[in-house]
């Protein structure tokens, strides 16, 4: 099956030209032609599989077929998204599907002032991309009006539970109009995310693109069995070792994010933590130079990195193993995105065996165990001391790491011609050369806590 069966708005067809889409995934060739058709659809997919443009798509389609003047604090599209960075993806994938056409794309989240966005929002827009608290402040504040939402996409739907954002849903509920299209997206569709669907869902059409918490076939998964204290001589003879593009590595807690980013900066590795303890401008600096490249280590928690996409990920590595298989599932989802290969390492203390065993035995694979390298012993004996901690001297330009975000967010800042950051990083960009991180030598300087690029 081709784009070009569905049928769909010429002006959608040329800005898939534009990305070089060819064939739709697995979802898209499901979702879109009910959609086209106007029923109601419940997909059980994972960040990674297209499931944006499955269900933007024919939003576009029907929007551009069925043309309607805004209405002042109205939106045509409702998109709820769980987290801040999902949604900025989110609404850039739809100015990019409808990057030909004349409809209006806005995003609205918290963390940032809401001035602005009650400015954006007062004309009203085509498209609004959402997360639950910041729409209903707006709402209670009289700056958004629900009624005329005609299409509504709540996407990861478990996240939203995860995160306690039951009761703001329900909220959402009982304010839009009876009469409208519902999009619902769960990578698990567990009993009480089932019984959420109903909620929105009038006769809707399943569609499944994997089997509940199946492991991407494309993904080569190995393990290591370390102590905890010693991951991060590991995680250091990995980066050294592996053909690294761009790695993610997740660990369980935030203190546990800031820990491995000193310790690699102590080592002179360039690397940036994201958690929910960081300010959005310092999150949504570290993702862009995550994407364009500039930053190829990314340490992150789960939630932070939830929905994250950036083309070029070749490797996820698990500092720490989640409890919950599922969540390991999202996390090795990170690589080996629309067709790519990635590879997905674990270290495995003693203590989280038995979390390993449930990730093999909810995801039926087995990941290849990986013997400690030779003169392990050696390397955690040497391994550099980490940077010191942030401290709070009153004075900014002080911590290395503030410096060099600011630097970097200045640069973004100041650099409007050069469009869109995830296009500069993204499908029509030159592959970049994978590259090993070498500590720097001697480790002098790095034992002092000195920060400096490599890679
Ligand atoms: P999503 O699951 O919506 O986050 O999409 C994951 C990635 O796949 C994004 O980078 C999309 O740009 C890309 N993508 C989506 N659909 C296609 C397609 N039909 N062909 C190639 N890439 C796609």
């Amino acid at each position: 099956m081709e784009f070009k069966d569905f049928g769909l708005h010429a002006d959608i067809e040329r800005a898939l030209t534009a990305k070089r889409y060819t064939q739709p995934t697995p979802i898209q060739s499901q979702a879109i032609p009910v959609l086209l058709e106007g029923r109601d659809l419940c997909g059980i997919a994972q960040t990674g599989t297209g499931k944006t443009a499955a269900f933007s798509l024919p939003s576009l389609d029907y929007m551009l077929s069925n043309p309607r003047p805004r209405t002042p604090r109205g939106c045509r599209m409702l998109v709820l998204s769980p987290t801040r960075e999902l949604a900025a993806q989110i609404a850039q994938s739809c100015r990019d599907y409808g990057r030909f056409t004349k409809l209006s794309v806005a995003t609205v989240f918290g963390g940032v002032p809401i001035n602005r966005q009650i400015r954006d929002l007062s004309q009203g827009v085509d498209i609004l991309v959402a997360t639950p608290g910041r729409l209903l402040d707006l709402v209670d504040q009289r700056a958004l009006r629900l009624d005329d939402v005609e299409i509504f996409v709540l996407d990861e739907a478990d996240q939203m539970m995860d995160m306690g954002f039951i009761h703001s849903l329900r909220r959402v509920a009982k304010i839009l109009p009876k009469q409208r299209q519902n999009l619902f997206f769960s990578a698990t569709m567990p009993k009480e995310i089932a019984a959420l669907a109903q909620q929105f869902l009038h006769d809707p059409v399943t569609v499944s693109v994997a089997p509940q918490a199946t492991t991407a076939e494309k993904i080569r998964q190995r393990v290591t069995f370390v102590e905890q204290k010693e991951k991060q001589a590991l995680l250091h003879h990995v980066l050294r070792s592996e053909e690294i593009d761009r790695a993610l590595i997740f660990t369980r807690t935030k203190h546990g994010a800031d820990r491995v980013v000193r310790h690699l900066k102590g080592a002179g590795i360039d690397a940036f933590a994201i958690h929910g303890n960081k300010s959005q401008g310092q999150r949504t600096t570290a993702l862009q130079a995550f994407r364009s490249g500039q930053v190829r280590l990314l340490v992150a928690t789960d939630i932070a990195a939830r929905g994250i996409d950036v083309s070029g990920v070749s490797h996820v590595i698990n500092f720490e193993i989640p409890n919950v298989p599922e969540q390991y599932v999202h996390r090795i989802g990170r690589t080996a995105r629309a067709g790519a290969e990635g590879i997905a390492i674990s270290f495995v203390a003693p203590d989280e065996r038995t979390y390993l065993r449930d990730i093999e035995r909810v995801t039926r694979t087995r990941a290849e165990p990986v013997a400690l390298p030779d003169g392990f012993t050696e390397m955690v004996r040497n391994l550099p001391k980490p940077a010191q901690p942030p401290r709070n001297t009153g004075g900014k330009g002080r911590d290395p790491q503030r410096q060099r975000e600011d630097a970097l967010r200045k640069k973004a800042d100041g650099a409007p011609s050069r469009g869109p950051r995830r296009e500069a990083a993204g499908e029509g960009a030159q592959p970049q050369r994978k590259r090993r991180f070498r500590p720097r030598r001697g480790g002098v300087g790095a034992h002092k806590g000195a920060v400096q690029r490599v890679g």
